[in-house]
């Protein structure tokens, strides 16, 4: 289907761009890789009648490292930060990026996009959520920086103002003693996740000083699985203590059924998921380099 008749505008500047936004009103949309909303305007699942391209803004798309950060641009494409070196040194950001549907999306679809879209099978808020991260929203009246957990508020919704957008995302880089991993469990390659896992793991040796651990596409929004990560901090990282994390993860979660599984089949796969999420990131965060790709049934 095509979308509906709709106004074209490019912006210069970010700056420009929210204050186009603050003009046009709530039927404006901003379009960044179009992975996500073209897809819904082709099904009429969203009509914008001003359509406002970020494309064209000169240095929007960048990752930076500095000051103990990395600082994505909004525009980043995902198969960018599968190919820099500095994400390269967070390994849960190179699990993200190369994981995300297929080539093509990958290189259009952006960082700042998806986390706007806070679509709840999305990647990036849920590996995101186990690293300290902070989300840019730039605005009419200026910029702030909101927290990730804060930044999302429900499926689709975030805590961007009608004339807002990301604007930047900041990751404080973990320490050296930290090791994560993310796996998704896909149909195939170019659909979303059924369930997926991120872990962050901070070791003292062969004990477990902090652990972040976030379930993704099992609930409006990623979950923070508290009771799963208390079961790791200050534990050594056994069977025993891997089998509790799993199961309390396991209760953490709260699957809608759907064409790609039952809620008790979801339940269990993001227990799997975890557990094997741990193991992965224990061994990275020894120094261990270990390869990791998603699981495709
Ligand atoms: C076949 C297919 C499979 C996919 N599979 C996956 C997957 O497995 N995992 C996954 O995570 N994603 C997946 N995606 C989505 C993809 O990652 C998108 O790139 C992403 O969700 C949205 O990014 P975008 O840059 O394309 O945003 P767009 O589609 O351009 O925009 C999405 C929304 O965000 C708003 N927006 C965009 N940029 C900004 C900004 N800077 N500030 C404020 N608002 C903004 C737009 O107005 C729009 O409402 C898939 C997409 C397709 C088509």
């Amino acid at each position: 289907m095509y979308p509906r008749a709709f106004h074209y505008h490019r912006a210069n500047s970010l700056k420009e761009a929210a204050a186009m936004l603050a003009d046009l009103g709530d039927d404006a949309k901003l379009l960044a890789g179009g992975q996500s909303l073209i897809p819904l305007m082709k099904l009429r699942f969203a009509s914008p009648a001003h359509l406002l391209d970020l494309n064209f803004i000169f240095g929007t798309s960048y990752i930076k490292e500095d000051e103990g950060n990395i600082r994505f641009g909004p525009l980043t494409r995902h198969a960018e930060i599968e190919a820099s070196a500095a994400a390269g040194k967070v390994p849960i950001l190179h699990d993200c990026a190369a994981g995300i549907a297929d080539v093509q999306v990958r290189n259009r679809g952006t960082i700042g996009g998806s986390l706007a879209e806070a679509d709840p099978s999305g990647d990036w808020a849920t590996v995101l959520s186990t690293l300290s991260t902070e989300v840019r929203c730039l605005g009419t009246s200026g910029e702030r920086a909101v927290n990730l957990a804060e930044f999302i508020k429900d499926a689709y919704t975030t805590a961007l103002a009608h004339d807002e957008l990301v604007s930047e995302v900041v990751v404080k880089l973990p320490p050296k003693e930290s090791g994560g991993a993310y796996l998704a469990f896909k149909r195939s390659a170019p659909v979303y996740p059924t369930a997926s896992a991120a872990v962050q793991l901070t070791m003292d040796g062969d004990v477990c000083r902090d652990a972040a651990i976030a379930l993704g596409c099992v609930g409006l929004t990623p979950i923070r699985a508290k009771h799963a990560e208390a079961a790791l901090r200050g534990q050594a990282i056994t069977e025993k203590t891997v089998v509790r994390a799993m199961e309390a993860a396991r209760n953490a979660a709260d699957p809608q059924p759907d064409m790609r599984g039952s809620a008790d089949y979801k339940r269990t796969l993001v227990g799997a998921l975890v557990k094997r999420a741990i193991q992965i990131a224990a061994r990275r965060a020894r120094g261990e380099q270990v390869e990791l790709s998603h699981i495709y049934s």
